[in-house]
């Protein structure tokens, strides 16, 4: 993983590791912030909102708790504080990085302690003690409803803690039982809602892991159901199912073409050399044909046996051919010896080829119309592409070979 693949056997060894720490190797953690990434943006956005909401309920304390600098309290509130907040709300689904996003989505709480512990250095109400009760909330809401991620809560929750302490200190007329009991208190309430901040994080990534896993294996299955085992090009599902999406288009009718090809005396080459031998052949004729594909558009499958089909979507008589053309000399200049043959004494193949209009054909009357152009191939003497191309390459000639083969 650490190449940046990410492989269901990769994930599935991960997952094997039961790896205590939450974070994930980069290739992964690059994956799982991506996918989860809008989600990610979305709950922050609503528990960002929340947390604004909450905030500003914490006025009732300013005034109860605090009426002396209620003004300034409100003030801090309405001007500063939550017009912060609701920028993080805003900014946590158009952060640059996931840190930007937990960085700004950590600040929210921070930027409310601060108000409040600046509200409890000035006033001189005697109920200032009781208002530090909005840390400990704050701290609480940040760790587990606004959820954020352990390495940030976890840092956020200590920089309260310093902060709390020097608010403290500052505020040398508090009684001391319960300048001693806030911070034991914060520090209960931070740990505990810390540790199951880090289960639920912990949690979510198993999960994550354990769905990609899933998506990993059914994409490798429905690769798998796509090939030709022998071959390793595709098989007739593959054919079939992008077949459907070629004839199902609702663009304009498109032209398509077909290349049926069969090797030469197979069969006899099987009878001399071997079956083994026969399938090493049709695994090198596979790869020659396919290494002749000009676009992730074109299709080749197996069609059966030592037969190959290309369906070749926006392509017509003339570039199918030449493409036919090219595979032939291909197939012919692997050399595959056949010595006890007659003819040119290597492997060679009969091209089939047809072309027409997605509107006047179907997948089966293509392929049967490259038939009977491969069976003319092979009447003809074998090694050859049908129906051959004209030799000049003048407009008029090409437009009335187009007239007699197409459709
Ligand atoms: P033609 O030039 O007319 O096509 O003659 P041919 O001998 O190639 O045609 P035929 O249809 O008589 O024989 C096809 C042979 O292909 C028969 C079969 O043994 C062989 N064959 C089909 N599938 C496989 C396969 O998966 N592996 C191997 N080794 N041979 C196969
Ligand atoms: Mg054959
Ligand atoms: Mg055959």
């Amino acid at each position: 993983m650490t190449d940046g693949t990410i492989t269901f056997e990769s994930v599935e060894a991960y997952i094997r590791e039961r790896r205590k720490d939450s974070a994930f190797p980069p290739a992964l953690e690059a994956c799982f912030v991506r996918d989860t990434w809008k989600r990610r943006a979305k709950l922050l956005r609503i528990t960002t909102l929340k947390l604004a909401f909450v905030y500003n309920i914490f006025m009732l304390g300013d005034w109860y708790l605090a009426n002396d600098v209620v003004g300034p309290a409100i003030a801090m509130h309405l001007l500063l504080v939550t017009p912060w907040i609701l920028f993080v709300a805003w900014y946590v689904a158009h952060a640059p990085s996931a840190h930007m996003r937990e960085l700004a989505a950590a600040s929210a709480p921070v930027a409310i302690v601060m108000q409040i512990l600046a509200t409890f250095c000035i006033t001189r109400s005697p109920f200032a003690g009781y208002y530090l009760y909005f840390v400990l909330i704050t701290t609480i809401g940040a760790n587990s409803i606004h959820r954020l991620n352990y390495k940030y809560a976890s840092a956020g929750s200590h920089l309260i803690f310093a902060m709390l302490l020097t608010a403290i200190l500052f505020k040398a007329d508090l009684p001391f039982q319960i300048a001693v009991m806030h911070p034991v208190t914060y520090l209960i309430a931070a740990s505990v809602t810390l540790s199951s901040n880090k289960v639920i994080e912990r949690d979510q990534r198993r999960f994550y892991l354990q769905a990609l896993r899933d998506r990993l294996a059914a994409a490798h299955a429905s690769e798998v159901a796509n090939l030709d085992a022998l071959t390793n090009v595709g098989n007739r599902h593959l054919l079939f199912s992008r077949a459907e999406e070629i004839w199902g288009q609702r663009t304009e009718p498109t032209i398509v073409s077909a290349i049926l090809f069969d090797l030469d005396f197979f069969k006899f080459y099987n009878d001399c050399f071997g079956h083994s031998a026969g399938d090493a052949c049709l695994r090198r004729v596979a790869e020659c044909a396919k290494s002749a594909l000009r676009t992730p558009k074109d299709i080749l499958v197996r069609y059966g046996g030592e037969e190959f089909l290309l369906l070749l979507p926006e392509t017509d008589l003339p570039d199918a051919l030449r493409l036919a053309e090219k595979i032939r000399r291909g197939v012919e200049e692997l050399r595959i010896p056949t010595e006890k043959l007659d003819g040119a004494g290597v492997m060679t193949g009969s091209f089939g080829v047809a072309a027409n209009f997605t509107s006047l054909t179907s997948l089966d009357a293509l392929i049967a119309q490259a038939d009977t152009a491969l069976y003319a191939a092979k009447r003809n003497g074998r090694n050859q592409v049908w129906p051959p191309l004209p030799r000049t390459a003048d407009a008029a000639n090409v437009e009335s070979f187009m007239l007699a083969h197409v459709g």
